[in-house]
């Protein structure tokens, strides 16, 4: 049987200093926010804080100067990142692509792709969105529908995306679609695009979630037409391309930070009228916080040496994202508070909030079982 291993990092000196900067960068940007407003944690969406966090150097920080990169470590990154989460920052302008979109670039675009987006993402210029799950496909990804299919000058593209968070407020989505159909051989005839979410024929509709909010959408594709250049990679290798992608998007902080807002309102809560019950599921979550912290510092520093750490960055986001969904569930047991919307105290309202959001924590990014699915294989168990 195959197994895993999460070595302890420890964050150079560098890094903490980082840490310090990003921290004071917090304060004057953004000031002191109410535990509800913090608790949307990577949900917000702010261009002009994402340009600031630009300008300070801290987007497409391990990315090769060449294209306005830092070359920093993954670890620092980590630290910017955590602590942004911590602070409940809007990143959602630049998040994607950091995350995501610009590492796939890096690996997989041609060269005029990289030139003319990854320097307008490191500036905090350029929003993206991910433009994967199908009304029928969401697990079974491989299974999706839309067709893009040659034609003068590029693609016709026809077929309907879901669940496509911030596709309304961003420039570009990274879309993956079906290029020709191969019978009984789902994952051939796959490939991605960057597609100008401006484009005629393409329509964006409000989906509205449990708790009201709208961030994610449908987005309908009718005779859209997408240039040759923006095909990312060979025609046919987006399946193998986009598990890639999913791999970026697995083993952050963000996984286990959700509800961190949460936890510092009960910490507070506890330190005012201490008991024996509150103490303990105080000292248990922050025990379960720091060792995911380990978990999640150790993919990081996986990557940094070049590894591909995917069993392991699955096993952080299953084990993270449970963390997060426990939390507001433990408080409600342990306080009996009625959550709320809108009035009450703050932890209240965080909890309110927080209650809404947990169901999403382990379907964004994969399912819980696709997760486990993927451990099994990982460890040699499928
Ligand atoms: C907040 C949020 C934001 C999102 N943002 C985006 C986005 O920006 N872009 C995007 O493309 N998508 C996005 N998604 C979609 C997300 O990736 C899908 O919801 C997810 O992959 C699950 O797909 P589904 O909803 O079609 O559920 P299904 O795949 O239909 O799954 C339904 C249930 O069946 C289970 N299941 C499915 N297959 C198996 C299996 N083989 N074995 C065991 N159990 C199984 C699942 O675990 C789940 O519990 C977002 C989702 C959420 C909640």
């Amino acid at each position: 049987m195959t197994s895993f291993a999460f070595d302890l990092i420890e964050l150079p000196a560098e890094a903490e200093a980082l840490r310090a900067e990003v921290r004071e960068f917090l304060r004057e940007t953004l000031g002191d926010r109410a535990a509800h407003r913090r608790a949307h944690s990577w949900g917000g969406f702010d261009r002009e804080f994402s340009r600031r966090v630009g300008q300070r150097g801290w987007i497409g920080m391990t990315w090769p100067k060449r294209y306005g990169g830092h070359e920093r470590t993954f670890l620092e990154r980590y630290v910017v990142l955590e602590e942004m989460l911590a602070a409940g920052a809007p990143v959602g302008a630049h998040w994607i692509a950091d995350r995501q979109s610009g590492p796939l670039l890096l690996r997989f675009g041609t060269d005029a792709q990289r030139d003319r987006f990854l320097p307008a993402i490191v500036r905090g210029e350029v929003a993206f969105a991910i433009g994967m799950s199908e009304p029928d496909s969401g697990s079974d990804l491989a299974s999706i529908r839309t067709r893009a299919v040659r034609a003068d000058g590029g693609y016709v593209v026809n077929g309907t995306k879901v669940w496509t968070s911030n596709a309304h407020l961003s420039d570009y989505a990274i879309a993956l679609f079906r290029t020709s159909v191969v019978p009984d051989k789902k994952h051939e005839g796959l490939s991605q695009f960057l597609v100008d979410l401006a484009t005629p024929g393409i329509t964006i509709r409000p989906i509205i979630d449990l708790a009201g909010s709208h961030h994610f959408n449908e987005v309908v594709f009718q005779d859209v037409l997408v240039p040759e250049d923006m095909r990312v990679g060979a025609e046919g290798d987006g399946w193998k391309q986009v598990t890639t992608e999913l791999a970026f998007e697995r083993s952050g902080p963000e996984r286990y930070l959700s509800s961190f807002a949460l936890v510092t309102e009960l910490i507070h809560e506890i330190a005012r009228r201490p008991t024996d019950r509150g103490l303990v599921a105080v000292g248990r979550l922050v025990a379960h916080m720091a060792t995911l912290r380990q978990m999640s510092l150790s993919v990081a520093g996986m990557l940094q040496a070049g590894a591909n750490p995917n069993l392991e960055a699955a096993l952080v986001k299953d084990v993270g994202t449970g963390f997060e969904q426990e939390i507001p569930e433990i408080v409600h047991a342990l306080l009996d508070l009625e959550p709320t919307i809108d009035s009450g105290s703050e932890l209240q309202q965080t909890l309110g909030y927080l209650v809404q959001r947990a169901p999403s924590f382990s379907l964004r990014g994969g399912t819980r079982e696709v997760l486990r699915g993927i451990i099994a294989r990982g460890l040699g168990l499928r």
